[in-house]
């Protein structure tokens, strides 16, 4: 080898370092360029300006503030993380380009002193998340404020404070913590221009971006957390929300999301977040026990117009190529466009969750339910007082969405709309903390994507029942049976039990007549509320009240306020009374019926194949489809069909009497091996 060789490869050598060591400058510099676009947008300058004035006339000599007690260790409210956010501010103003305090020496020296105080004080909580994640968090923003050329935090305080910041295991969190480990080692890294920090950061960070059988992303598309409980909307919004934000940041790097994981999580927002609102309000069912929370179903927050932060903004800025679909879901949730505005026919059935997503143009019809797999809808931090039977088959009927909005401080809490149980005089408290497991095994549905059917074996609080779901394009058939119970309250089934709206009418013997405040009926045929029909195949004893309920959010929420609520609400169950033996129901709901139609008998291709304790099936014979559960091994017999199975199963026939016929089986208890199924 001779000496030009050496020189020339030493040279390459330099070059590529070289090369190297200004690609990855370049790429920090675009990601602190995009996380100080985040911390900057959303921020009003006048209020900015107002709070650096006012905390810069109160901030001591030695950088603390007197009304700040630094040694408290208080849990929630803790209030030495308000010394961070009054110095956040000063960074803003510092390092705003046009702000009146831009790269001002005086607020700089300021901040200084404050950060120095805070770093030799080093307050302390004695919750966690104070010292491992909200401190953190505030040092980075802060650091990468200043990491400005126009201002210079002396080069010791900045490794001090970066020092400091170093907390929090990062590969044991979960969830939406992991998340916000992941973001304070990302601010670190961008300060220190750390690649192996960044690389072990984002690799965190995108985890949760993936298939689990723990808490988190199921295989079926739903999110489960606390156990595996059912939670789309909460922990799963936050999870969106969080992973959307650091990914708008990782953009365009080399450190980006990979394209398997971004559509992932871009499936998730669109075909199941999405698909659980319907026009501006989300199912009840989504949201854990953030259920007992005021406003929590109203989803204007999650859209570009509440702020650039939201979560339909990032999702826009990291995935434009599905702009189209989430403008759609906006222009719906600020109701510029009707709930049905692009809304495409489809069922899904959760197999990990338990829930069910029956989405057509004019109706969203979900049902939750749980088997020994999941985990009933929990009560925690004296959220959700009253939910104890929320899981046990409730059904959310919305039209234009609104419909359960706001109603749970006056809700009956043992007449949820769908539920079988006893009817207490007092509603019941939840007395298991963080969620009860379910107890049975025969859960589930089959579903082609479009259609499908549900079962839940009910056996909860001394009640069991098996009710089953019937979901075609019209209409949702609901089927109950084998309703026993030893208890000593009446046992009822609830059809709905939502805000009253318009006028209640029901149609029997030919005449449609008005429903007022209180009606029993024992052959209502039709009962019609606010543009749903309601048809009762049966004789059975059925309740419809339209009276004014009251309550407070105290009751559901000891968190919140105590002054009354009250609206009217359209109440009707069925009531199977003290001491059932085998007792059914059975009810066909038809969401977007004008009362004048029902005369029309619209229900007519509907036809109750069977209803007892074997088998439950339906045959709608416009869409030529059969559903059928069956309880046991057995044959179900139509006009020229037989199906005959061999375990118990749900079954979905399609194109019957066609040469055609299509199958669909599914096996609840997620256990067979096989099933034999013979078609005659
Ligand atoms: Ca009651």
């Amino acid at each position: 080898m001779n000496q030009t060789f050496i020189k020339t490869y030493c040279l390459l050598g330099i070059v590529f370092f070289c090369f190297i060591n200004a690609y990855s400058q370049t790429e920090f510099q675009v990601i602190e360029s995009k996380i100080i676009q985040h911390l900057k947008t959303d921020v009003d300058a006048n209020h900015l300006n107002q709070m650096i004035t006012t905390h810069l006339s109160t901030q001591q000599t030695n950088g603390s503030w007197s009304d700040i007690d630094y040694t408290s260790e208080i849990e929630t409210g803790w209030q030495p993380l308000a010394h961070l956010n009054r110095i956040k501010s000063f960074a803003l103003g510092l390092s705003t380009l046009g702000n009146q305090f831009y790269a001002n020496q005086e607020l700089l020296q300021r901040t200084i002193s404050g950060l120095k105080y805070w770093y030799v004080q080093n307050p302390k909580s004695s919750n966690w998340f104070q010292n491992e994640i909200a401190s953190p968090m505030a040092i980075g923003e802060i650091l990468i404020l200043l990491n400005d050329k126009k201002v210079h935090l002396p080069k010791s305080l900045q490794d001090s404070l970066l020092q400091r910041m170093n907390q929090g295991d990062i590969k044991n969190a979960i969830g939406a913590n992991k998340l916000d480990i992941a973001t304070h080692m990302i601010y670190r890294a961008c300060v220190n221009k750390d690649q192996n920090l960044m690389s072990i950061a984002v690799e965190e960070a995108f985890k949760p971006i993936e298939f689990t059988a723990a808490e988190g992303l199921q295989f079926d598309n739903s999110y489960l957390q606390h156990k595996s409980q059912l939670q789309i909307a909460s922990y799963g919004q936050v999870f969106l929300t969080g992973e959307y934000k650091v990914a708008s940041w990782l953009k365009g790097t080399v450190y980006a999301l990979s394209a398997d994981k971004l559509k992932i999580l871009n499936n998730y927002l669109i075909n199941t977040f999405l698909k659980t609102i319907r026009g501006r309000y989300i199912d009840f069912n989504t949201e854990g026990r953030g259920v007992a929370r005021n406003d929590v179903l109203d989803k204007k927050v999650i859209t570009e117009a509440a702020g650039n932060h939201t979560l339909l903004a990032l999702a826009k800025l990291v995935s434009p190529e599905n702009s189209e679909i989430i403008k759609a879901a906006e222009e719906r949730i600020k109701q510029t466009q009707a709930p049905s505005f692009n809304i495409t026919p489809s069922h899904t059935q959760y197999w990990k969750g338990d829930y069910t997503l029956h989405t057509r143009p004019s109706y969203s019809f979900n049902v939750r339910t749980v088997s020994k797999r999941t985990v009933r809808t929990e009560l925690g931090n004296k959220e959700n007082l009253l939910g104890k039977f929320l899981p046990d088959g409730s059904t959310n009927i919305q039209r234009n969405g609104a419909e359960y909005f706001n109603i749970m401080p006056i809700w009956e809490w043992d007449k949820i709309p769908g539920i079988t149980n006893r009817d207490y005089l007092k509603d019941q408290l939840t007395t298991i903390e963080w969620g009860e497991r379910g107890v049975s095994s025969f859960v589930g549905g089959v579903s082609d994507g479009v259609y499908g059917a549900d079962v839940y074996d009910l056996d909860y609080d001394m009640v069991t029942a098996k009710k089953a779901w019937f979901y075609f394009d019209k209409q949702v058939v609901c089927l109950g049976t084998d309703i026993n119970s030893y208890a000593v309250e009446n046992i009822v089934t609830t059809v709905n039990q939502t805000w009253l709206k318009g006028k209640v009418f029901a149609y029997a013997d030919k005449k449609l007549s008005r429903v007022k405040s209180k009606k029993s009926m024992i052959k209502p045929n039709w009962i019609w509320h606010d543009s749903i029909g309601y048809y009762f195949p049966n004789s059975a004893q059925l309740e419809i009240r339209t009276q004014i309920q009251k309550g407070s959010w105290q009751k559901v929420n000891a968190n919140r306020s105590e002054n009354e609520v009250k609206g009217r609400v359209f109440k009707m169950w069925f009531n199977h009374g003290v001491d059932p033996v085998n007792a059914n129901y059975a009810y066909i709901v038809m969401p977007g019926l004008g009362k004048d139609e029902l005369k029309n008998h619209p229900q007519n291709e509907i036809k109750i194949l069977a209803n007892n304790s074997n088998i439950q099936a339906v045959k709608n014979e416009d869409l030529k489809m059969i559903q059928i559960v069956f309880h046991q091994a057995g044959t179900l017999t139509d006009q020229n069909i037989s199906i005959t199975v061999d375990q118990p199963c749900i079954v979905l026939l399609k194109n019957i009497n066609t040469k055609k016929i299509i199958i669909h089986l599914a096996d609840p208890t997620q256990k067979l091996e096989n099933v034999n199924l013979t078609l005659h």
